[in-house]
């Protein structure tokens, strides 16, 4: 098995069962993202202890890539800080964007790593932390891709 079969089986894992799904309905912060280009909606609830993410949980529909980059993100940010939360977004947008993936920051999110390859992707990877930083910025507005 290669790097990109194991990348992919990643993917395939946390779309068919995406961790941290489901609704915190006595969160403190709540953010909504939508992706109109792929029709991607995500619902993210985030229950912070003072600067810590205590836990996180989303909803919503979208295609596999969000799906599973939204279950690898609460996987990630689960337990972190805001500022680890923070630094490791700067790491994924620049995997998304064409930077090698930095694997020792990134772990299990190295795993989307061939998005960059697909322009029209990014957003759908990239939905999930844009959310999370509405939610941790307190933002109520919805946040959009476009
Ligand atoms: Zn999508």
């Amino acid at each position: 098995m290669d790097l990109a079969d194991l990348y992919r089986d990643v993917i395939v894992d946390h779309n068919r069962s995406p961790r941290n799904r489901g609704r915190l309905p006595a969160a403190c912060r709540h953010a909504e993202g939508n992706n109109p280009l792929c029709g991607d909606r995500l619902l993210l609830d985030v229950d912070l202890d003072g600067d810590q993410i205590r836990n996180l949980r989303f909803d919503g529909s979208g295609c596999a890539i969000s799906t599973a980059s939204a279950s690898l993100m609460s996987e990630a940010v689960k337990g972190r800080t805001r500022a680890e939360a923070a630094e490791l977004f700067d790491a994924v947008h620049g995997m998304l964007t064409g930077a090698p993936a930095d694997v020792a920051r990134l772990g299990k999110l190295a795993a989307l790593t061939g998005v960059a390859q697909f322009p029209a992707r990014v957003k759908c990877a990239s939905l999930a932390w844009h959310t999370l930083n509405a939610a941790l910025a307190g933002d109520v507005a919805p946040v959009t891709t476009e």
